[in-house]
């Protein structure tokens, strides 16, 4: 088991309320950067098992998290991944997996702010699965081994870009600066209970908007490593954000505002605190 973080860019294990800087814990270098640890997440076992007996790097209480995995090569996300947002949104159910991409230089870490770029950005509280080595072809039944773990991510969303066009093209409305909160651990599989049933929630200065269990995705994770894989060749630390359930403020007619402070969390895996503040909206290039 281990739980991988990032404090100022670097890797480092969580362990019983303390960070150990991994190139410290392991006297090799190279294992600073989160990437190589993503990569190489089957000996994380082994380094976290050393951390009861070696020296902390300090205390997770006095430290900012980054995000675990802080420069995917892609990030993918899955819409109307959960029976009920699909019928919140009037939407028919997908076919198959329904994929956008929120772009890489959209991750944040678990506590950064949001500056919103209008008056209808939304939230929607997700699992997010990460890819721990190279996936081609990959079948549903050998999926779980080609992840390093899981972590928790936002999926903020300006739907009023994020619908524009005839047809929509989600990607921007879902990657302003900061709309990909990650964290605030990546953490591996043998950690849960029941990887089919992880329970998550949101809320909105402290209103429950979203809760439920990944046990309600339409396609699970699996399927959802399988499929993308059957089209793209997914890569260490790439990011699956994994559908979002019911609850999110379009469906509710609010959204955040300055000010907002967003609160999401996961079995397991723990929670993000994130606070809206004021941003800039997109160049109005209208003819
Ligand atoms: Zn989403």
């Amino acid at each position: 088991m281990y739980r991988l973080i990032t404090v100022a860019g670097k890797a480092a294990l969580e362990y019983e309320g303390q960070y150990f800087d991994l190139a410290t814990l392991s006297a090799e270098p190279q294992w600073g950067d989160p990437m190589y640890a993503v990569a190489h997440h089957d000996e994380l076992h082994e380094w976290s098992t050393r951390c009861g007996d070696a020296t902390p790097t300090g205390s997770l209480a006095d430290v900012t998290l980054g995000p675990p995995v802080p420069v995917p090569r892609q990030v993918f996300g899955i819409g109307l991944n959960y029976r009920d947002h699909a019928q919140e949104t009037g939407a028919q159910l997908p076919p198959a997996p329904l994929t956008f991409t929120k772009y890489p230089s959209c991750i944040a870490g678990p506590t950064a702010s949001i500056p919103l770029s209008g008056e209808t950005v939304d939230w929607e509280v997700e699992l997010v699965a990460v890819v721990g080595q190279t996936a081609r072809h990959v079948s549903r039944e050998s999926a779980w081994d080609y992840l390093a773990g899981l972590t928790l991510g936002q999926d903020i969303s300006d739907r009023t870009v994020q619908r524009a066009g005839v047809p929509p093209q989600f990607n921007l409305g879902k990657s302003f600066e900061n709309y990909g909160p990650t964290g605030p651990a990546l953490v591996s599989l043998d950690s849960f209970p029941d990887l089919l049933d992880i329970g998550l929630d949101c809320d909105v200065d402290g209103s429950t908007m979203q809760s439920a269990s990944s046990a309600q995705m339409i396609f699970d994770i699996p399927t959802l490593v399988a499929y993308l894989s059957s089209i793209v060749t997914l890569y260490p630390g790439d990011l699956i954000f994994t559908g979002t359930p019911a609850g999110v403020g379009a469906a509710r007619g609010t959204f955040l505002r300055p000010g907002s402070v967003l609160t999401s969390r996961a079995d397991v895996i723990g929670s993000l605190r994130n606070e809206c503040v004021a941003g800039q909206a997109p160049l109005d290039v209208s003819a």
